[in-house]
């Protein structure tokens, strides 16, 4: 993919490939508190190559075209939870689903925690200097066991029916367990009581519909999820121990982007 770098005047600007705010940039064994996102986390996983020249190196990846059909759903499903979050009442698919004893949780943070850019679910990592953070899409609650429930809204278009074995075990929806599991350790070390459950809320746009029409049919379906939060510590020790090292660690040989890379070298 093409991508020209603009200004915030939307003008043509030249790209330099590398972050320009050394706050967002970590030297090797640095006291100062550096915040790690669940998205750069989640490189550390994919690449340890590319999240040592992302966050030691300041390298800065091409940008991407924001989804904005995907940020729609959110913002509209935001949108309803939001009027159940202060009626406290369960939603429509809460009761669709016979979830009836759950409504969206009510907190004067929820704003900050879902406002993945500049806030989120934020802790120290132990006694490091490493705050994690990881913005959610919402969180419910159980009236009954007073447990949160994390929900994460998925967007996506596909002729077949969203089933839960199948929606779990697809290789590109492993990255969302991840971030599941990230978000529930992140809400217990905040010190909140967590459910064994989240759910994925999945709305899935029906491409099998006879036209257009000027709006997309989507279905919703409520994929739960039995998260698992033992293995991050150890993950997060891993990551640690990275960033404090001076090598810049090997690439991930599946990867297309590297791939192009070394062939595009060597035009030059
Ligand atoms: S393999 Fe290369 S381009 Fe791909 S993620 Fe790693 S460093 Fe980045």
């Amino acid at each position: 993919m093409i991508n020209l770098k603009r200004n915030s005047k939307l003008e043509l600007v030249e790209a330099k490939g590398i972050r320009s705010r050394s706050s967002s940039i970590y030297s090797p064994n640095q006291l100062e508190d550096f915040k790690i996102s669940r998205g750069k986390f989640n490189d550390f996983l994919t690449c340890q190559r590319c999240f040592y020249l992302d966050r030691v190196k300041g390298f800065q990846s091409p940008g991407m075209p924001g989804w904005s059909l995907n940020e729609t759903t959110d913002i509209l499903l935001k949108k309803e939870f939001d009027i159940c979050r202060a009626e406290q009442t369960p939603h429509r698919i809460f009761i669709e689903n016979g979830l009836n004893h759950l409504v969206p949780f009510k907190h004067p943070e929820m704003d900050n925690w879902r406002n993945s850019l500049s806030k989120g679910l934020m802790s120290r990592f132990k006694e490091t200097n490493i705050i994690l953070s990881g913005g959610i899409d919402d969180i419910w609650q159980d009236t009954k066991t007073k447990d949160l429930i994390v929900v994460d809204y998925k967007s996506q278009a596909s002729n077949y029916e969203v089933r839960t074995n199948y929606y779990l075990e697809s290789p590109y929806h492993q990255g969302y367990k991840i971030q599941m599991d990230f978000y529930n350790y992140l809400l217990t070390v905040m010190g909140f009581q967590v459910g064994s459950l989240s759910y994925f809320l999945v709305v899935n746009a029906d491409r099998g519909a006879e036209g257009f029409h000027g709006k997309l049919d989507f279905s919703e379906t409520l994929v739960p999820y039995s998260h698992n939060i033992t293995w991050i510590t150890s993950k997060v020790d891993e990551m640690i121990e990275l960033i404090n090292q001076k090598t810049v660690p090997e690439s991930n040989p599946s990867c297309e982007n590297c791939a192009y890379s070394r062939h595009r070298a060597k035009v030059d």
